[in-house]
């Protein structure tokens, strides 16, 4: 009994410190939003880098012609070819291939790397056939989507900062990608053109605005997170003179490594951190995204596990770093049948601990819960943060004077669109943030506000932003 007293009292604490009260919420909102103010007046003014992209000019959805992307950034690599036809915003038709990126080139030369890329693109168009090589005499286009940090020089051009996610390629690192990838389709004897070097967010940017112009951000919760949105030339103080054709360009926050005190960190968090590859880095992703939520889950049994042999043997498997891992976790945390058996399931199968009885099962339900629920509300804030960086929050203010009204009449319509695996699959992750949004805008602004899912966003999007920027020749 008072070793049951004494798991409680983990979970209670876990409760108090994951604590996301809307006043808390709304403190990580305003530290967002001074967070990226900063990283806008200077270089390294923020943890947050707020990478200008160079797209000024995003999808409208009068867009022609057929063109092509490559999607790198995780562990599969994608080669798309979409045609978009005459009439608003109509994808006529999309050929998506994917493909693992074989572990050894990961960590080969760039010219490994980029050869495998140009082959599979060469495979892929050589499968088209005649019939479209005659419809489409022009100098085929390509956008490609690289999600790793890129120093932007133009829309197409950029070079790699750093790896991440397990790619490590020395030779590449300060080198401009599109370059890599334009030599090695030249190698290939291929002709065509890198009209637009974009990452994940910018990609699934251009994709919702294709569908609807309203979108002014994209936000992306899968593996990892990160965000981008449009913001107004002249308020990106870093770069005075930035010359935009439309007045505006799309940031890339990378706001993963977003940092704030009013953040609600645990114990477990810090040592997930000190654990880490990389520590004091994307400390907001560390709290939120799929590569970590069921690490900070297992982190939290493992305590639980030395307060009682309830747990099973303390030959577990829960010592083991991301044994536990987040669609694992999330299957858990929503399992609905009446004994808890997939709990069951995963407790013995994955972690080896059997036998454990329905009250503690009900422990480990409550522990994905606050954890997920933390997750989704701070993902939440941070997507309002974004809102209130370009006005679209409603803090401006109810009009006064003779336009004073029920309801704000600055507010627009306003959409952000959305993607990644736990924001897709995960559904109480989904209803915890569409939840918090709400309560944060509060009942008058939210229904202004429109998350919008954009399946595969990241390649359709660059197909999209190489249209934009397109030079027929
Ligand atoms: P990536 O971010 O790797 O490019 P995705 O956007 O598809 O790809 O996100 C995949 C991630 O989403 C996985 O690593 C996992 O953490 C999370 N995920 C996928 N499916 C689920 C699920 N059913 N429940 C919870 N998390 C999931």
């Amino acid at each position: 009994r008072r070793k049951w007293l004494k798991m409680v009292k983990v979970l209670e604490e876990l409760e108090e410190s994951c604590d996301t009260t809307v006043f808390r919420l709304k403190q990580v909102v305003d530290a967002m939003a001074v967070e990226m103010h900063a990283g806008l007046a200077s270089e390294g003014g923020s943890k947050l880098k707020m990478l200008l992209t160079y797209v000024d000019k995003l999808p409208k959805g009068s867009e022609e012609g057929t063109y092509y992307a490559l999607d790198l950034g995780g562990t599969n690599f994608r080669v798309l070819r979409v045609h978009l036809g005459d009439q608003r915003s109509a994808i006529l038709g999309q050929d998506i291939e994917r493909q693992p990126i074989p572990q050894h080139l990961m960590t080969s030369t760039s010219e490994d790397l980029f050869d495998f890329i140009a082959s599979s693109l060469k495979d892929f168009i050589e499968k088209e056939g005649n019939d479209l090589e005659q419809t489409s005499p022009r100098r085929r286009e390509l956008g490609f989507t690289f999600s790793f940090p890129v120093k932007q020089s133009s829309v197409s051009s950029g070079i790699l900062m750093k790896w991440t996610k397990g790619f490590a390629i020395e030779d590449m690192i300060g080198r401009d990608v599109s370059e890599c990838l334009q030599l090695a389709l030249s190698r290939k004897g291929l002709d065509v053109r890198v009209a637009a070097l974009i990452n994940d967010t910018v990609g699934t940017l251009a994709l919702g605005h294709y569908n609807d112009e309203d979108t002014v951000a994209a936000v992306i919760i899968g593996t990892g997170t990160n965000a981008c949105y449009l913001e107004r030339a002249d308020a990106i103080i870093k770069c005075q003179g930035l010359l935009t054709t439309s007045g505006s360009m799309v940031v890339n926050m990378e706001w993963g490594n977003f940092w704030s005190s009013h953040l609600p960190r645990t114990s477990y968090d810090i040592d997930l951190d000190v654990a880490s590859p990389n520590p004091n880095d994307q400390g907001f992703e560390k709290m939120i995204s799929g590569m970590y939520l069921g690490d900070i889950v297992r982190r939290v049994l493992l305590r639980m596990s030395k307060q009682s042999d309830d747990f099973g043997p303390s030959s577990s498997k829960l010592a083991i770093p991301f044994v536990l891992r987040t669609p694992l976790m999330a299957a858990m945390h929503e399992d609905d049948s009446p004994d808890l058996s997939e709990v069951a399931k995963i407790l013995e199968e994955v972690l080896e601990l059997p036998d454990v009885p329905v009250k503690v099962r009900k422990l480990v339900v409550k522990v994905c819960d606050v954890i997920t629920r933390r997750a989704a509300r701070l993902a939440a804030a941070g997507i309002v943060g974004i809102l209130k960086k370009i006005g679209r929050d409603g803090s401006g203010g109810i009009a006064s004077g003779k336009f004073r009204s029920n309801r704000p009449s600055r507010m627009r319509r306003t959409v952000v669109a959305i993607e990644g695996g736990l924001y897709t699959s995960y559904t109480t992750f989904r209803e915890y943030l569409n939840e918090a949004m709400a309560e944060i805008l509060g009942e008058e602004v939210s229904p202004y506000i429109v998350l919008r899912v954009m399946e595969d966003g990241s390649g359709t999007g660059a197909a999209l932003v190489a249209a934009a920027n397109s030079h027929p020749e």
